[in-house]
């Protein structure tokens, strides 16, 4: 799929749009999510023009992949949910229900977040 330079996350990276950044690097921007589905729920992205997870893990180089494992695990930390832990989640595509075009990982914590996915 063809990246879309007007999705809402390219225009943050680029400023046209505020965020509540919490990390930023060469590589990385972290920012609250503007609807927290739990009392810390950060999205970080990398700044490159990546479609999703599937089209990062192929395209993206070793520094932008290195610098965005570590940029989440550091965001976790400093948001204070290393001990009492926390859950990361990438969606990909229509079945994961992703809505914006630009590769982003989700951070939750702050709470029990009780079973990986609702029973159906
Ligand atoms: P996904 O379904 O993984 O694509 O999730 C997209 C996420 O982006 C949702 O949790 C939205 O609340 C969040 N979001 C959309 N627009 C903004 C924005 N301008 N600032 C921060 N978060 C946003």
């Amino acid at each position: 799929m063809a990246y879309d330079r007007n999705n809402v996350f390219a225009r943050i990276v680029r400023g046209e749009i505020p965020c509540q950044k919490v990390y930023e690097d060469e590589h990385v921007l972290a920012f609250n999510d503007i609807r927290p589905q739990a009392p810390v729920h950060v999205l970080v992205i990398p700044k490159g023009e990546y479609v999703s997870f599937d089209d990062f893990a192929a395209e993206a180089s070793a520094a932008e992949q290195t610098a965005f494992l570590k940029a989440v695990a550091r965001v976790a930390r400093e948001s204070g949910v290393a001990e009492s832990g926390y859950r990361i989640l990438a969606n990909h595509g229509p079945d994961a229900s992703q809505e914006v075009l630009h590769f982003h990982v989700h951070i939750f914590g702050g709470k029990r977040l009780g079973r990986m996915l609702p029973r159906e």
